[in-house]
């Protein structure tokens, strides 16, 4: 064995023998580092693996007693495996193999090497992570285990969600000051997103015609002088002086002809980086830790342990999905030789996120699978008889989705269907005839709704549809009193009966809102639960509903169309059925973007349609608001109100106006949306709260207010609140401006009445925020990933289904580092399931 390696272990098992108090070498193991180093470096040892071990013994004397024992067993297993790849290590070897930490008491959470083969074994080319969990360290240490960080950093650090190792190692760059490729101020381009470095040479603030406080900061380099605005933000103008050196990162914009930047990414320059001609990684911060401490953690932290980490991934899966292994990608995605390594590393981490998305959400549907449910099936010829009460033809989407159903119904196994339907594609009737399969075998189904008004609806919808008889002897499938509405105002004596009904199992279907999953509500034997406007509930009361059966089957609808990349994601753990067709006949709203100026023809279209007997919807644009991430619903509110104060009393005074907002509580809304049904109101002045299902035919014309503000998919819904009877339908969208860029965004409106592909532009547009509900919420924490990727969710989700294929509950060994990854994966909140 090499001379140095010998005598590090020697002292190092001294160390163990005296307690770990640091005395095993004359002045400490900090004190002999910088000579060690040298000295291993000279006997050609591999340098990244005497720079992790001079790094520990450097810090080796600020570590607490359990640091300390942390540290020199990694000493020696990181210096037994050197022992076996240096040059003497033909020699050597075997018998000073692993049983490394001889005589430490291993912390529990580290992993036990399983004794390897015998023999030397060729170290692996440093781009390959060996896969065996035998490569894993402490990365749950505490970050006080670095030299330099003492509790006060680390409280500082904590405000990062910065605690162990393994958090600073994947704590990302937010973006990336690429040093070799600035550009001087005279050679920028409007509208591209660029980095450039100059002087303050002065600082200003004035306050704008419309009341913005603009603080203005002339940056120069030696080619020309840049602009650089503040809006409303004094303060972070405020920071810099003249004469600083800044690093500014943003997009070029025009003001009056030149061109500016506008809320840049500031920083002082860090004059180390400025000759260092690469990408350098810039990090968030919190007060207390400069970038450069940041940087400096994160490269002793990557230097040292990146090479170290199990790579959670098989090399299958790496190769299939051309992914660089973890240790290059930790390495490039902090400190990347150039923008394709970097590419490839920011890859492989957001494959690895939606990797366990997918292995999440599969194995989810598998254990669904797994189970047993009862079978139900009818006959063709009862069905088609059935389908001879509607009062028209099934589309062919209707048809085909009542197949899948039925199918499901059948198996054996619970069914897990989301029904996605654009508004009008006529859900209501699917989830009747699934009613329709269970009554006839004399089992109970239940319907939940968002709002009374529509489980109302439901109620009187399938009352008609499956308790007339179509001729004089037929024998309707279900008796009226067999189909009841339990909803919040519900009366004490008619929810009793219900309950006893539900018990009895005389009532085959019930109906209702959030009411059906109120303690007390039993069923004799639950084993359809259909949820409509899914969205509309959380996890829990999803959960809850089918909690009320023993694996009932579930069919869930929604008219929000989701593109194909977030359903394989978000509802990836459901089987997905999709109406993508029209009953015949129906008109497409015709849709018009007006200016704001234009606005007098809506309202005399508005006029017009009342007059010959219909009514009309009034959007209220969204308030601005001072704090997005806690919007005000009382600023909401008192917008809402003015306006329809304001039409009420100056545009439309002869007519009558309901009022309808999300201050309301679910009855008050319910019951303006009654009296809007029942006419008592020609129009309906609304805050976005109107979107749910409920049908109003003889509704012809909504106008959308500060459209702009609204993504395409919500514009799509709040037109499906018109155009539901057989007259013709209008849709105008007003934007807050004129001529604005934004405005172009929806003409898509004008174009098509086709929500899928709304949504898909909408996804494009506005990112997948929108679209995440209670559901979803954790999908939307991803790093790296981009819920919008529909190939790398394909792939991901063909390469989960193989590695199942392999290992079903992933226990092989090289899989165990995955199986803890995905468990801390999904119990961190990313995942989040009904
Ligand atoms: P959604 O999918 O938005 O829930 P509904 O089920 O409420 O739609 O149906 C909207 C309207 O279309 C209802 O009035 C319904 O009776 C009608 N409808 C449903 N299916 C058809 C069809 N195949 N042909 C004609 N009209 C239909
Ligand atoms: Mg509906």
């Amino acid at each position: 064995m090499v001379s140095s390696i010998e005598k590090l272990l020697k002292f190092a098992k001294l160390e163990i023998d005296r307690g770990y108090d640091n005395r095993s070498v004359f002045g400490g193991l900090n004190y002999i580092a910088p000579l060690w180093d040298q000295e291993a470096k000279s006997q050609k040892i591999d340098s990244a693996l005497v720079e992790n071990i001079t790094a520990i013994l450097a810090a080796y004397d600020s570590y607490n007693l359990e640091q300390r024992k942390v540290a020199i067993a990694e000493i020696i297993s990181t210096l037994s495996e050197g022992a076996q790849a240096g040059p003497a290590a033909a020699e050597s070897a075997p018998a000073s193999r692993p049983t490394s930490a001889t005589g430490v008491e291993q912390p529990t959470q580290r992993a036990t090497r399983p004794p390897e083969p015998t023999g030397s074994q060729p170290r692996p080319a440093p781009a390959e992570t060996p896969s065996q969990p035998a490569k894993m360290v402490e990365l749950s240490a505490p970050l006080t285990v670095l030299s330099g960080i003492g509790s006060k950093k680390y409280a500082q650090l904590k405000k990062l969600g910065l605690e162990t190792i393994g958090d600073l190692l994947y704590f990302f760059p937010r973006r990336y000051d690429d040093y070799s490729k600035l550009k001087p101020i005279n050679r920028l381009e409007y509208g591209e997103k660029v980095t450039v470095i100059g002087t303050v040479m002065s600082e200003s603030t004035r306050t704008s015609r419309g009341g913005k406080t603009i603080t203005e900061l002339i940056v120069s380099d030696t080619t020309s002088f840049l602009r650089v605005n503040f809006f409303n933000n004094p303060y972070a103008a405020a920071r810099y002086k003249t004469g600083d050196q800044l690093v500014l990162s943003g997009k070029i914009d025009t003001y009056l002809g030149r061109l500016v930047m506008n809320h840049p990414d500031i920083e002082l320059i860090d004059q180390q980086h400025l000759h260092t001609n690469r990408i350098v990684p810039v990090y968030p911060l919190v007060e207390g830790i400069t970038q450069k401490d940041i940087r400096s953690h994160v490269s002793r932290v990557v230097e040292r342990y990146a090479p170290l980490v199990a790579d959670p991934l098989p090399s299958f899966i790496r190769k299939e999905a051309g992914i660089p292994d973890l240790r290059r990608a930790l390495q490039q995605v902090h400190y990347p030789d150039n923008e394709d390594l970097l590419k490839q590393a920011r890859r492989r981490f957001a494959f690895e996120e939606i990797f366990y998305i997918q292995l999440g959400v599969l194995s989810q549907k598998r254990s669904w699978k797994a189970a047993s449910a009862a079978s139900y099936s009818i006959t063709d010829d009862y069905l088609a008889q059935q389908i001879q009460r509607l009062p028209f033809p099934l589309t062919g989407a209707q048809r085909r989705v009542l197949d899948e159903i039925r199918a499901d119904l059948a198996s054996g196994s619970p069914m897990n269907r989301l029904l996605q339907g654009d508004v009008g594609s006529g859900k209501t009737i699917i989830a009747a005839l699934a009613v329709l399969v269970i009554a006839q075998n004399n089992a109970q189904s239940a319907i939940m709704a968002p709002t009374s008004i529509l489980a109302d609806q439901h109620y009187r919808n399938l009352t008609r549809l499956l308790t007339q008889p179509i001729a004089e002897d037929e024998q309707p499938p279900l008796r009226p009193e067999e189909i009841r509405l339990l909803v919040g105002d519900t009366p004490e004596s008619e929810r009793q009966e219900i309950r006893a009904g539900l018990s009895s199992g005389e009532i085959k279907l019930l109906i209702g809102t959030h009411a059906l999953i109120e303690d007390g509500v039993e069923f004799n034997q639950l084993q359809l639960a259909v949820i409509d406007e899914q969205h509309r509930f959380g996890v829990n009361q999803r959960a809850r509903l089918r909690a009320k059966g023993q694996n009932p089957h579930l069919l869930v609808m929604t008219a929000t169309p989701i593109p194909r990349s977030m359903a394989l994601t978000v509802y990836g753990d459901l089987d997905l059925s999709i109406m993508d067709e029209m009953p015949q006949g129906r008109q497409p709203v015709n849709t018009h973007v007006l200016s704001p100026r234009e606005r007098e023809r809506a309202y005399s279209l508005i006029q017009s349609q009342i007059t010959s007997g219909h009514q009309a919807f009034i959007i209220c644009p969204l308030v601005e608001q001072p704090d997005d991430d806690q919007p005000d619903p009382d600023l909401e509110k008192k917008a809402a109100v003015q306006e329809y104060e304001r039409l009420q009393t100056s545009v439309f005074p002869h007519l009558k106006l309901g009022l309808l907002h999300g201050r309301m509580k679910p009855d008050e809304k319910d019951a303006v949306m009654r009296k809007f049904q029942q006419k008592v109101f020609d129009i309906l002045v609304s805050t976005s709260v109107v979107e749910v299902g409920v049908d109003i035919p003889n509704a012809t014309v909504i106008l959308i207010e500060g459209a702009n503000r609204f993504g395409l998919a919500q514009l799509h819904q709040f037109r499906g609140r018109v155009g539901r009877g057989g007259d013709a339908a209008y849709c105008i969208l007003v934007p807050e401006k004129e001529d604005a860029v934004e405005n172009e965004r929806l003409m898509v409106m004008t174009q098509t009445n086709d929500g899928f592909v709304l949504a898909e532009k909408d996804l494009e547009q506005r990112g997948p925020g929108q679209f995440l509900g209670t559901r979803q919420s954790g999908f939307s924490e991803l790093k790296m990933a981009s819920l919008s990727d529909v190939h790398l969710i394909e792939k991901a989700r063909g390469l989960a289904h193989q590695l199942f294929e392999r290992d079903p509950e992933l226990q092989n060994p090289e899989n165990l580092e995955l199986s803890r990854r995905l468990q801390a994966f999904w119990k961190s909140g990313k995942g989040d399931q009904s």
